[in-house]
């Protein structure tokens, strides 16, 4: 627990001091545990120790960890930071504040049916896939502005921003030209949110724009695989 709280503290400390280097206000700046394979019992002791957004990768460790136990209505948000399957969009709309991974039309307006259906406006952001890399999610970076414009166009869906996960890099300066290049792509089509940065970047993420960062590792320690 000891261990736990110090972890949150310095990730809190090293958001702050990201935030006032790039001039911008920590409050702007949102911390998401991310929280796969997590146990319920550590997420009940960081809630304590002051991590108010957690983040899950799959839809059925959401309904878990979180609604099955009713632990979600003692945090502030539960996010989706992992892919969405079409075929999980019933169960993950409306248990998820925030679904970070949309990147198709098709899985845009599956979200829209269901939302409608529940008759509540589902916040997502579009996943881009920044470096334009084969086999990773994402939408392209070609087809982000039309995507855009569809989803902004779906009346129970609010588009907050857009997400990305860069190339892995052994250096977090490896990451910085495509976090940059995440918020000129947001800026030209009006979007100033953006989700970007985990464990090994997130600092440089903040310096380029982040205002969601995904934490997991310097939260909780490595994880099993
Ligand atoms: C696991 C995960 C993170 C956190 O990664 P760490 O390196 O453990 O901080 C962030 N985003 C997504 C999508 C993840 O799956």
């Amino acid at each position: 627990m000891a261990e736990l709280a110090a972890a949150i503290e310095k990730v809190k400390t090293a958001i702050q001091q990201a935030a006032e280097r790039s001039g911008r206000p920590a409050t702007s700046i949102h911390l998401v545990a991310a929280s796969k394979r997590v146990p319920l019992e550590v997420l009940r002791k960081a809630a304590v120790a002051g991590i108010s957004i957690f983040g899950e990768n799959r839809v059925q460790e959401g309904i878990a960890k979180f609604e099955a136990t009713g632990f979600k209505k003692d945090i502030a948000a539960l996010h989706l930071i992992g892919p969405l399957q079409t075929n999980k969009v019933n169960k993950a709309v409306g248990l998820f504040d925030l679904i970070h991974s949309v990147d198709s039309h098709r899985l845009a307006e599956r979200i829209e049916k269901e939302a409608a259906r529940r008759g509540i406006v589902q916040a997502v952001l579009i996943e881009v896939n920044i470096a334009n890399e084969r086999n990773k999610h994402g939408a392209s970076v070609g087809e982000t502005p039309g995507l855009v414009e569809a989803i902004r166009s779906l009346p129970h869906l609010s588009l907050l921003g857009l997400m990305a996960i860069p190339p892995q890099s052994a250096d977090p300066e490896g990451a910085r030209p495509y976090f940059a290049a995440l918020r000129e792509l947001g800026h030209r089509m009006g979007i100033d949110r953006f989700s970007m940065g985990m464990s090994g970047d997130f600092e440089v993420a903040i310096e380029e724009g982040a205002t969601w960062v995904r934490v997991g590792t310097a939260l909780f320690g490595r994880r099993a695989a």
